[in-house]
């Protein structure tokens, strides 16, 4: 699908759900994709982007950052504590602060380094055992936690179970972020950001449907 389709997709949900166009980021998961096909939506002139990994991210991203003005990056994966201070000078936005340990790594480098990027805590609203993400009873204690550590947090994220209807899970999230006053919801991927939009999603995250299916091999 192309990027304008997303965008149009988006509009449209947007509109039906009763909220404000282009209230809803798009952030192109370029994770695994060929440079060709980032540099095609860059080309495009979008400037929103997501990678799972600090090491593949780092790879990739300074080449592209110095060809095109205005990149911004998110870290949609898990971060590895060791890779903290790699990441924050990588990504704008960080999706996946889910433990206390790297909070206060966080809180520590801000400290040193006079800068933090966004940062998203990622719920683990089905309860999964191999999933990352703070447990939905264990919230509100973690985002006081971050805040008292002064990080600026701006929303929460989650990742649904595969086999589970999205939405319940897209309202949990906000049902949690509203009574911490939270603004910012990452939540919706290719399959489901309509969903997450209609559940008021901020930030969607979108790869396979933009760029085509990911070749692992
Ligand atoms: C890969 C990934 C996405 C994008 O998934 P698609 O199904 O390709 O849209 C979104 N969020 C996270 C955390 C991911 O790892």
């Amino acid at each position: 699908m192309s990027l304008q389709e997303i965008q149009d997709r988006i509009a449209a949900e947007e509109a039906r759900a009763g909220r404000a166009q282009g209230e809803t980021r798009l952030i192109a998961v370029s994770k695994v994709q060929p440079d060709a096909r980032v540099e095609a939506v860059l080309e495009q002139g979008h400037r929103i982007f997501g990678e799972n990994k600090v090491q593949e991210a780092a790879g990739k991203w300074p080449d592209f950052k110095e060809r095109f003005d205005g990149v911004e990056l998110h870290l949609l994966g898990p971060l590895q504590t060791n890779k903290t201070k790699q990441a924050m000078a990588l990504f704008d936005v960080i999706h996946s602060l889910d433990r206390p340990k790297l909070a206060q790594k966080l809180a520590a480098l801000s400290q040193e380094l006079g800068h933090c990027p966004d940062l998203f805590i990622q719920i683990n609203t089905g309860k999964e055992a191999q999933k990352a993400g703070v447990m939905p009873d264990e919230a509100d204690a973690f985002i006081a936690e971050c805040r008292e550590l002064d990080l600026p947090v701006i929303g929460l994220m989650c990742i649904p179970p595969a086999e589970e209807e999205p939405s319940l899970h897209f309202a949990l999230l906000a049902k949690i972020a509203k009574r911490n006053e939270l603004e910012g919801l990452s939540m919706g991927m290719s399959g489901d950001f309509e969903r997450a939009i209609a559940q008021g999603a901020t930030h969607i995250r979108v790869g396979s449907a933009i760029f085509g299916a990911r070749d692992y091999g």
